[in-house]
């Protein structure tokens, strides 16, 4: 199982990172073995500086259509990153760390009330009680459609694979003992424990 990810998708987390806006999907990988389920977060011990990004995350089936939706945290360690961009190094030590994956459990896309317009729906990360970060799927440049075709036409995609859709503005540090609760709409409800 690979878990694809999209950087930049979303403007104001561009901005506020320094980045020009992509004219196409950025794509980077994380290790589908960075994937982890329950409500407790490890943080590596090396680790100085984790960052939560909350992204909507879609499980491909065998046709490669999305049908399983989950809450997913792309945790990116934001020094090594910096230090690997401003070097032109690889960032795989960013964000393909042991448990950089949290993800609540997935529901069922059929689930989704066919009336109603899931792109319009705001996702939110609340840290200790405190909204951190908001978004919804269209205001990001390039819609999950898009990212789907974008990386069947580029990757090697396989059913059951993920497609994390980019983070919203308001990325921070997380340290021991906060305590994260995010949701979308009322459709996908998670919390987790930094430990
Ligand atoms: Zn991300």
């Amino acid at each position: 199982m690979n878990i694809w990810c999209v950087g930049r998708n979303f403007v104001e987390h561009s901005k506020e990172l320094g980045h020009e806006v992509p004219q196409s999907p950025l794509f980077f990988l994380k290790a589908g073995s960075c994937l982890v389920q329950g409500r407790s977060i490890v943080l590596p011990s090396w680790a100085t500086e984790i960052h939560h990004e909350i992204e909507i995350a879609f499980q491909l089936d065998g046709e490669l259509k999305p049908n399983s939706v989950a809450l997913a945290l792309d945790l990116t360690e934001r020094k090594w990153q910096t230090h690997a961009k401003s070097k032109g190094l690889p960032w795989t030590m960013s964000k393909s760390f042991k448990g950089a994956c949290p993800m609540s459990p997935p529901r069922k896309m059929y689930e989704i009330p066919s009336d109603e317009d899931f792109l319009s729906w705001t996702f939110h990360l609340e840290v200790n009680d405190e909204v951190r970060q908001q978004g919804r799927l269209n205001e990001a440049l390039f819609s999950p459609q898009k990212l789907i075709q974008f990386a069947k036409e580029h990757f090697p995609v396989e059913p059951g694979d993920w497609l994390l859709t980019g983070t919203p503005a308001g990325v921070g540090p997380l340290k021991k003992g906060d305590y994260l609760r995010a949701n979308w709409g009322a459709f996908l409800e998670m919390e987790w424990e930094i430990s």
